[in-house]
Order: structure tokens, then sequence, then C-alpha cells
């Protein structure tokens, strides 16, 4: 299946790191209505002082699927970045769901990441599901077990 993942010219302020053996793949949200990929990038390189901006990969509103880190390690979820791809979708769960769009890319890019690492459904995780996290991410609107069996299906 043909994706499409958009390169931007993120500046990261340390080399990258390979990844280890990936295991999961994180699903999170910004918990902010509108950010792009841009946003999320500065915030974290200025705000949080990352290397620059944390998630393997960043679903816009329309659809669009942006490389982050990409195949390196990640800063999205604590314990977890060495062994897994992080995906970042823009909005505010608690309070929107997904757009149709930013949804069927979730999946395509799933079932990317999932052939490519050879991870089976159960190995999608949102980010509370992780010990000792206490947000919502990926929103209280996000229903895990629903998410794992979508992709089931779409794996077919
Ligand atoms: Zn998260």
């Amino acid at each position: 299946m043909e994706i499409e993942i958009v390169q931007k010219n993120f500046q990261f302020l340390e080399p990258f790191e390979p990844l280890e053996e990936v295991k999961n793949i994180i699903v999170h949200h910004t918990s902010r209505v509108n950010m792009t990929a841009e946003q999320c990038h500065e915030f974290h390189q200025k705000e949080r002082g990352w290397s620059g901006i944390g998630y393997n990969f960043f679903i816009e509103k329309d659809g669009t699927i942006v490389e982050g880190r990409g195949h390196h390690v990640g800063a999205h979820a604590y314990g977890f970045n060495r062994t897994s791809i992080g995906i970042c979708m823009t909005g505010d769960f608690d309070i929107e769901n997904p757009t149709y769009k930013q949804w069927t890319s979730f999946l395509k890019l799933s079932d990317y990441i999932m052939k490519q690492y050879q991870l089976s459904p159960h190995q999608v995780l949102g980010h509370r599901e992780l010990e000792g996290v206490q947000k919502s991410c990926p929103g209280k609107l996000v229903n895990l077990n629903e998410v794992r069996h979508q992709i089931a299906e779409y794996l077919h």
C-alpha cells in the first residue's frame, strides 16, 4: 500500500539514536486543539528542552502524515522511547474526535509500521495504558480496545 509521509525540515539539536527492537506503537494526542507539527517541534524544543519534536510521526487534522523522529529514538513515552514508535494526532480527544482523514491516515500508518516491525494489534497501546501515566492521552474519547479492533480489521 502506498503511504505518503511528509518530510519537514526540522532541525534537531542532538544526533538521532537508532531504535532498539520495536515492540509497540504508542498512540498520543497533542491535547491542544490546533497544533501543527511545526508548533509541536518548537514546543518540544523550546518549552520542553528536548532535541526536537518527540513523536516519531505526527498526523495533522487534514490527514497529512509528517515525519518527526521517524525510525529513531523519540521522546514521547517515558521508559518506552527506545522500543516504540510514537504516533501523535493533533487534537484534544478529551473533547473532540479525530477527523475522518486523520483516522484513515492513522490506520494506514499503523498498518505500515506494524508490517515493518511485525507487530500485532495488541502491541498498539495508548499512552495512558503505560504504567505510571496519569494523563488521559490519547484522550478520553479514544477507546483503545476499539482502536485495536479497527487495526485488526484494517490489517486484513
Ligand atoms: Zn501522550
